[in-house]
């Protein structure tokens, strides 16, 4: 028997419609290119979203089409996310930092109509220009003072707004409308795009907003240092309107000192991003003997956030949320907010539950399988490759059969690539990616588990953990240090006895090589790949 209830299709649109009534105190704050802190409340990003999508029509923009952006965080940047989903066409983020042949990759396989870019990316898309697609038309984030001399046919974005009129007769879309799509930065082989729909995206957006309402809360101020860009800023711009929270945007200036003043500036009460960005701001909150007033809680996820600056945030007062996902799960699967329970324990227990990746938001499945895809036990010992089902993961990737057969398995459950374990009471470890681990004589070896310890040694700025080929053992590990001080390196020695508390003997990297920075990938996350590729050939003693 059906229920007898109204059916409103699931509508981005609706989240800001909602902000701009029933929140209107909360607001966008951004720190723009041009220089500039700029404030709009989500009223007036809604009425722009309007003006933007009047704009939009006028260039021929219909339901379905693709339009990019190549941008930092910022209200122009969100108020294409909002005009351009809400008029039925397809918002593609691009991420900036991709090669330059994947970004032609992309364009050409998700065929954009328009490019909208910011002032900073406007000579990349000069170096770009012979290859673009033809009827691919330009319009630069900005107003009519700050447009740039350039041999491109360039649109101003403050000068289309401007000729249009607020009351967009938006429509109304099938939930299932695709709103969005983010390419996977693609390690091996092509990108491959994600494609959100309308109710995908509000569906996550409620589902993170209950699991992180101590920091999706009304009058919250959250600064997501994680881009537009990187799985729409994992959900936030959807997220905070839903709230009730503002929205605090960086720009470019992304570095600890900018990061910390802007949040200083603006009492930023929570700050979302992976875990390579915060090193530079707790060397700030080191140097100024504080953090920024009001900052409560920090979001770290994209990869695992080590234990060591979990605590260093913990001892200073912040509160770490540890969190897991992927671009094909829109992005969050898991938190590791601890239990009431758990917040009882000593703070060194605390501590290592919060370097687990935690439990599932609503809506999302785990399963863990064995090599023959058999299912293995929730019991925190066995672990396995690590499946995922739920109206917020990908079925499939954008015209791309092959990967889209690839990606589901035969019960409907879409393959992360990791391998992790579950703890009885839910809380989930991510062991690798199996692409990382280590393959050492038939038994497998855990980068993440040697990084963490590692990391945490004084005299250790950064590190990874990557295989090296072997000729008895198939691979063994090799350590990669970034040293705090290069004339004072530590010694491996030092390492192992840090390690050897933790580890068995035989999961001891074989050697060290120190070197000045990490490769990072387009999502600013180590590259291994790279690391691999780097030290495929080093002698191990
Ligand atoms: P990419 O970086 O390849 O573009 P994603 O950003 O979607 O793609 O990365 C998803 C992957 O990042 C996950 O499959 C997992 O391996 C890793 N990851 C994300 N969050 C965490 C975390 N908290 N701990 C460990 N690994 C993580």
């Amino acid at each position: 028997m059906h229920g007898m209830m109204m059916h409103e299709p699931l509508s981005i649109l609706e989240i800001l419609r909602y902000a701009a009534g029933a929140h209107p105190g909360a607001e966008v704050v951004s720190a723009r290119v041009e220089g500039d802190v700029h404030r709009e409340s989500y009223a007036e990003l809604y009425a722009r979203a309007g003006q933007l999508a009047h704009a939009l029509s006028r260039l021929g923009i219909a339901e379905g089409d693709r339009v990019a952006t190549l941008a930092w965080n910022g209200h122009r940047h969100v108020e294409l996310y909002y005009g351009v989903s809400g008029m039925g066409a397809v918002c593609h983020t691009i991420n900036p930092r991709l090669s330059a042949e994947q970004m032609l990759y992309i364009i050409g396989h998700a065929e954009d109509r328009l490019l909208f870019v910011d002032l900073t990316f406007v000579p990349l898309v000069e170096t770009l220009a012979d290859h673009l697609p033809a009827g691919l038309r330009l319009v630069v984030m900005t107003d009519r003072a700050h447009m740039p001399d350039s041999p491109l046919e360039l649109m101003c974005y403050e000068d289309l707004l401007a000729a249009a009129a607020p009351d967009y007769d938006w429509p109304s879309l099938p939930e299932e409308t695709a709103a969005a799509l983010c390419y996977t930065s693609g390690t091996t082989g092509n990108p491959k795009g994600a494609l959100y729909t309308h109710r995908s995206t509000v569906l996550h957006a409620m589902s993170v907003t209950v699991a992180l309402a101590k920091s999706l809360c009304e009058g919250g101020r959250i600064l997501p240092v994680v881009p537009l860009f990187h799985v729409n800023a994992w959900g936030l711009p959807y997220a905070a309107p839903l709230a009730g929270a503002s929205l605090v945007m960086p720009g470019p200036n992304l570095d600890g000192a900018s990061l910390w003043d802007l949040m200083e500036a603006e009492k930023v009460t929570s700050a979302w991003g992976v875990p390579t960005v915060w090193f530079g701001l707790t060397a700030e909150i080191e140097k100024r003997g504080r953090p920024p007033e009001g900052f409560g809680q920090v979001v770290v996820g994209g990869s695992a956030a080590p234990r060591s600056m979990i605590e260093g945030f913990e001892s200073a007062g912040i509160e770490v949320i540890h969190a897991w996902g992927m671009t094909e799960m829109s992005p969050v699967g898991t938190h590791g907010l601890l239990s009431a329970p758990m917040r009882e324990l000593p703070f060194e227990e605390q501590m290592a539950l919060k370097a687990k990746q935690g439990r599932r938001i609503f809506g999302v499945a785990l399963k863990i399988v064995d090599e023959a895809g058999n299912r293995l036990p929730h019991d925190g010992e066995a672990a396995g490759e690590l499946f995922v089902r739920g109206n917020t993961v990908v079925s499939g990737y954008f015209a791309n059969a092959e990967a889209s057969d690839a990606a589901i398995d035969a019960e409907g459950w879409f393959g992360t690539g990791d391998v992790a374990s579950i703890d009885p009471d839910g809380f989930l470890t991510i062991q690798d990616r199996t692409k990382d681990l280590i393959k050492s004589g038939g038994e497998w070896i855990s980068s993440i588990d040697l990084e963490n310890i590692a990391v945490a040694h004084p005299q250790v700025a950064a590190c990874a953990v990557i295989a090296v080929p072997h000729p008895k053992w198939d691979e063994r590990p090799l350590l990669v240090v970034v040293p705090k001080d290069a004339s004072d390196p530590p010694t491996l020695d030092a390492l192992h006895e840090a390690m050897r508390a933790h580890v068995a003997k035989w999961q001891l990297p074989d050697d060290m090589v120190l070197v000045e920075d990490l490769p990072l990938t387009a999502t600013g996350k180590v590259s291994k790949l790279t690391l691999r590729a780097r030290f495929a050939d080093h002698a191990l003693p």
